[in-house]
């Protein structure tokens, strides 16, 4: 009898070689091949006759090969197959398909699956390029078939192909039937109940083979009782794990920060300006996390421009009033001198001592800075990588900023936490399987009070990547979350148009214009150098010909990634101080810069830049109270997905709704930023599709920690601590954060 834990290869018809096979497909117990799921099905329970097809749709169809060859044209080899049902013929096509020939013999049995479409020339129906499936002998009982007379499951093929979906069907089927009748239940018997969902084993042998009765639509969609049962399992082991790290989190020391009206005051003077309601509502919140005497652990969403960055000054005088030093850590040299520009500005009159350690700096200055922090005489530390550098030690940290995570790599957070104390408080590195349970508390794991650790800093985490709020509010499970939804007032909507660049004199007459009017102006290009990619016109290449001809009698100025910092910060310093009125640059400038007057931003070969990236772009102007204008330029061929991209900018201005596109668009992967902060490695849940399962489950792991002790049985705990572990560990960052 199979267990969900015993090897593949125990599964009668897997043998050594195919284990292998599979093995690479992350495939390794029969547990991981019966969540190999259909990525579709198929009604062969109702077979379409040919004489039903219509053009247009997607149809199963069941025959007997009449005959087949290839056939060759001017343009390319064709394979043609002639599919019969008693008298009706339908004509199948394959271009290219040289390795089809001699696979099909008169007389044999196939099901066809692909569109219908009608033939310009002869009006016939016809099905090309379809997906094929040989059957078993025409003669098989069609009642015992796996193939015929059912709804047959569909799954992706393996090993190049060498796996093919009947075999998968066959070896699945097996393993359901050798597989233990008493299986365990995994989900707690509460959530079942809640949620009435039905039993793993029911699940198990449904989803891969449905009763005659089942819409085929809810199949589709993954949404049968089966589907949904199994998905909101690893949806829900997942949010369990989170739920538990978040009260870990909780129970923490951390600082309790006062805020009396000597705090209160200080903030209020720093402020240049009226906050908006939603800095008000933000401010509040973080004022209240931190005034609590655990570590905050909170990230702050807000589209560029919506003004984070006062926001963090101000819970930044929070700590530095309490005595405490500041760390605030920008993705780039030019962000983190920039942020020092703005503290500087609004916070040294107030007396603040502010420091800017980043990488360029001398080796003689960085020691100097690095023992000003040591002494604390910092109390705001600014920077980039470099405050992770091994030699850097806060005297007394108390919060710790982090700007733009998704330029963050997931360890280095971390290392930047355990700076903090003497190093025995390393946030994130507890064993999870010590957590302390809601009710019940190991003894062995003492708090860190009781062990006398430094308390933990406060951190926050700003992005201003608009992630989906479901989104945001699940997947950051651990972090609680603040979002500055409301622009400051003052700001004219930005008009964005979009030009092929046979136009661009047109488009660089109006940059003039616009200059002549006092305005600066942005042109980005895609890369900096042409090697990979000759046609693009490159910024370097693009400055000359801007620069010496189309405005050689205007100031122009060059940035890009390989430039001297030093050469960096000139140009974007004089820039900023408008003695540059056009900046030639590649995507360096996309997050974070902050010049006010700039109100043009043309971007050349827009169709080339990933929707997150246009927007962040774009959010660079629109800054001030002049009309801003972003001309998308675009040059050659427009992929499909470009002309989804490049409408979407041009339909709407609005951060949230072009991060629920960007998500659609390029898959969760993708959207996270795959290499730094991955996403969970789901088996059988789907983020987009599954989002309100993702919620449902989140809902419950909290349900489950805060009800009646008999909710959770320690078996259920661990499982989640394994589930979070295999899908989380080292692929998303927030979750090592705290
Ligand atoms: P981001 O959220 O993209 O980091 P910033 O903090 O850089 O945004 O703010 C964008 C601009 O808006 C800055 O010039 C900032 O000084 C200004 N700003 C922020 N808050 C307000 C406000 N309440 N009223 C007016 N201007 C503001
Ligand atoms: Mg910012």
């Amino acid at each position: 009898m199979l267990e969900l834990t015993t090897p593949v290869q125990y599964v009668k018809g897997v043998g050594p070689k195919m284990a292998e096979i599979l093995a690479a497909k992350g495939i390794s117990t029969v547990g991981d091949l019966l969540l190999y799921l259909p990525f579709r099905y198929e009604d062969r329970l109702n077979p379409r006759g040919i004489g039903e097809l219509r053009a247009g749709e997607m149809a199963t169809v069941i025959g007997e090969v009449r005959n087949s060859g290839l056939f060759r044209t001017r343009r390319m080899p064709i394979f043609q197959l002639t599919l019969g049902q008693g008298r009706s013929r339908l004509r199948c096509l394959w271009f290219n398909a040289t390795y089809l020939q001699g696979k099909f013999e008169p007389g044999q049995l196939i099901a066809l699956y692909g569109k219908v479409e009608q033939d310009s020339h002869t009006g016939e129906l016809q099905i090309v390029q379809p997906q094929y499936e040989m059957l078993g002998d025409s003669g098989e009982d069609t009642a015992t078939s796996l193939e015929v007379g059912r709804i047959v499951p569909i799954y992706e093929s393996a090993g190049q192909g060498r796996v093919t979906a009947r075999w998968f069907r066959r070896v699945i089927r097996t393993a359901l039937e050798n597989l233990n009748p008493d299986l365990p239940e995994t989900v707690p018997a509460a959530v079942r109940g809640r949620l009435a969902l039905v039993s793993k084993r029911e699940a198990l042998w449904k989803v891969h083979w449905p009763e005659a009765g089942e819409s085929f639509e809810a199949l589709q969609s993954a949404r049968t009782p089966a589907h949904v049962r199994l998905i909101f399992e690893e949806l829900f082991f997942t949010e369990l794990g989170l739920e538990m790290k978040r009260r870990q989190q909780r129970a923490q020391t951390g600082i309790a920060f006062e805020i009396n009206d000597r705090v209160r005051q200080a903030i209020k003077k720093i402020l240049p300006f009226h906050p908006t309601q939603a800095q008000k509502r933000v401010l509040k919140e973080i004022a209240e996390d931190m005034q609590k005497p655990h570590p905050m652990r909170r990230l702050l969403q807000g589209d560029v421009g919506s003004g984070k960055t006062i926001v963090s000054f101000q819970a930044a005088i929070i700590a530095i009033e309490n005595g405490y030093q500041v760390a605030l850590m920008a993705p780039t040299e030019i962000l983190a001198q920039q942020h020092y520009f703005s503290a500087r500005r609004i916070l040294e009159n107030a007396g603040y001592r502010i420091v800017l350690l980043t990488g360029s700096l001398e080796t003689d200055r960085k020691r100097e800075i690095r023992r000003h922090i040591a002494q604390g005489n910092a109390q705001l530390v600014i920077g980039t990588h470099a405050l992770l550098e091994e030699e850097v030690e806060f005297a007394r940290p108390g919060l710790v900023i982090v700007d733009e995570q998704h330029r963050f790599g997931v360890m280095q957070r971390l290392k930047l936490m355990k700076k903090s104390g003497d190093g025995t408080a390393h946030v994130g590195t507890a064993a999870p399987e010590s957590l302390p349970r809601a009710q019940s508390r190991d003894p062995a794991e003492r708090s860190a009070a009781e062990r006398n650790d430094p308390p933990e800093p406060d951190v926050l985490v700003m992005t201003a990547t608009p992630i989906p709020r479901t989104l945001a509010l699940t997947l950051y499970g651990d972090l609680d979350l603040s979002v500055l939804d409301e622009l400051p007032p003052g700001r004219t909507p930005i008009v964005t148009r979009r030009v092929s660049d046979e136009r661009s004199a047109e488009v660089w007459d109006f940059v003039r214009k616009q200059v002549e009017k006092g305005h600066q102006v942005y042109v980005v290009y895609p890369v900096i150098a042409e090697n990979e990619e000759n046609e693009l016109k490159a910024a370097i290449k693009m400055y000359r010909e801007l620069s010496g001809k189309v405005f050689a009698d205007l100031k122009v100025g060059l940035l890009h990634g390989r430039l001297d910092p030093d050469l960096k910060d000139q140009v974007m310093r004089m820039f900023q101080k408008g003695e540059l009125q056009i900046l030639v640059a590649t995507t360096v400038i996309e997050v974070g810069v902050d010049v006010a007057n700039a109100t043009v931003m043309v971007i050349e070969h827009a169709e080339r830049f990933g929707l997150a990236q246009l927007h962040q772009l774009r959010g660079r102007i629109g800054r001030g109270a002049a009309k801003s204008y972003c001309i998308l330029m675009t040059g050659g061929k427009v992929t499909e997905d470009g002309e989804k991209r490049l409408e979407a900018m041009a339909r709407t201005n609005d951060g949230f709704q072009i991060a629920e596109l960007d998500l659609e668009l390029r898959g969760p992967g993708e959207f996270f930023g795959t290499r730094q902060a991955g996403v969970p490695n789901f088996t059988v849940a789907n983020l987009i599709r599954d989002r309100q399962l993702l919620e449902l489950a989140k809902r419950e792991a909290a349900a489950v920690m805060d009800g009646p002790n008999a909710e959770i049985t320690s078996e259920e705990i661990s499982r989640a601590l394994i589930t979070m572990r295999a899908k989380w560990q080292n692929t998303y960052g927030l979750v090592e954060v705290g």
